[in-house]
């Protein structure tokens, strides 16, 4: 007969699949490749940080989650979710246009992570060593004086009464950035501390002139 391909019932390739394919491989290998910078300002390393920016829609802040425990996902922002089968259907289906059917879906996922290639842990390892290339970019003394500089700035910044609320909540807002962007070390603590720097001038800057630009206080008129 001389014919040794083997097929694989497509139930037997999704319990491998479920079983073998993980969420951050799929992250790691097949979306941020694809998707390149779109995760430069919340980089994705799901060991520190099971948030990130959704590859399914577009936004600023992360809303998909990943579920490790149970192997899923949800996005808070499009409400999509599943599992890895899930994932790979809606991303195709965002990429090319088409979703692949079920069958496509597990076929493809097979054939790519875990068709006598490699090991999952090579997978993951590959694309995580960039990642663990950056995990030592600040000294403990420069994460310590950071932690007082942001510490005072975030008192500051909410006890000074001219700043409005909603100058406060930009504010408040660039340090859990930053604070997201330190705890995954892909900043350096003196950089994060010119940056909050910088970020507080903009921002009470723009409020003056906002200010300036509304100079009619209540009662005053203008003589035509
Ligand atoms: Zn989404």
């Amino acid at each position: 007969m001389g014919n040794n391909v083997v097929f694989m019932p497509v139930k037997q390739m999704a319990a491998q699949v479920l079983n073998g394919v993980t969420i951050p491989m799929y992250f790691y290998n097949i979306i941020i490749p694809q998707l390149g910078n779109y995760f430069d300002l919340y980089p994705v390393n799901f060991d520190v940080d099971p948030r990130a920016c959704c590859p399914l829609h577009d936004e600023d802040t992360p809303s998909f989650r990943f579920y490790e425990d149970t192997s899923s996902f949800y996005c808070f922002g499009c409400r999509k979710g599943g599992n890895i089968i899930n994932l790979h259907r809606y991303f195709a289906e965002r990429m090319n246009g088409d979703m692949p059917s079920y069958e496509e879906a597990v076929s493809f996922l097979y054939d790519y992570f875990l068709k006598g290639k490699e090991t999952e842990s090579q997978f993951i390892d590959k694309a995580k060593q960039k990642v663990d290339k950056e995990q030592k970019l600040n000294t403990d003394t420069e994460i310590v004086r950071f932690n007082y500089y942001r510490y005072n700035l975030e008192q500051s910044i909410t006890f000074d009464k001219t700043i409005k609320l909603e100058v406060k909540k930009q504010l408040w807002e660039e340090l859990d950035h930053i604070d997201i962007l330190l705890s995954k070390n892909l900043i350096k603590a003196d950089d994060a501390e010119q940056y909050l720097k910088a970020k507080v001038k903009e921002y009470i800057n723009a409020d003056a002139t906002i200010k300036k630009m509304v100079p009619m206080s209540k009662g005053e008129t203008f003589n035509v």
